[in-house]
């Protein structure tokens, strides 16, 4: 009989970094999650093995400010495959100064759920 594929994560939770194995079952489905020391570790495991999301932080044209660029992140983690679309969508943006940390500069960016959103003043 063949061995239903072992997955292995490390919880990035908190400081004591668990590892983590997630087993699949034949129909790809969860069946069980292992090594984890609290249910944070349980519901990242998940997470990371159904859909996989990370927060962007990065970069958009400036006009009329101090600097050329303005720093900013996603509101939410997106979907990790769609990272790069998010990133060519923001070479296409320009925000007018002046900015506030938390303005949204990009609604609900490519439909993902996710605004993003300037990480500091920008006069
Ligand atoms: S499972 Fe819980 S205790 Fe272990 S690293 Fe994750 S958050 Fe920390």
């Amino acid at each position: 009989m063949a061995q239903e594929p072992i997955s292995h994560y490390l919880c990035i939770g908190c400081p004591l970094g668990c590892r983590l194995e997630v087993d699949e079952g034949p129909g790809g489905d969860i069946v069980e999650v292992r090594g984890w020391a609290c249910k944070r570790g349980d519901r990242y495991a998940r997470q990371e093995h159904t859909d996989p999301r990370r927060m962007v932080t990065t970069t958009v044209r400036l006009s009329g400010g101090m600097w050329a660029r303005l720093p900013v992140k996603t509101s939410v983690p997106v979907p990790k495959g769609r990272i790069g679309e998010v990133c060519l969508q923001l070479r296409e943006v320009t925000v007018p100064a002046p900015v506030r940390t938390g303005d949204v500069v990009v609604k609900n960016v490519l439909g993902l759920e996710a605004d993003i959103v300037a990480t500091r003043d920008a006069a």
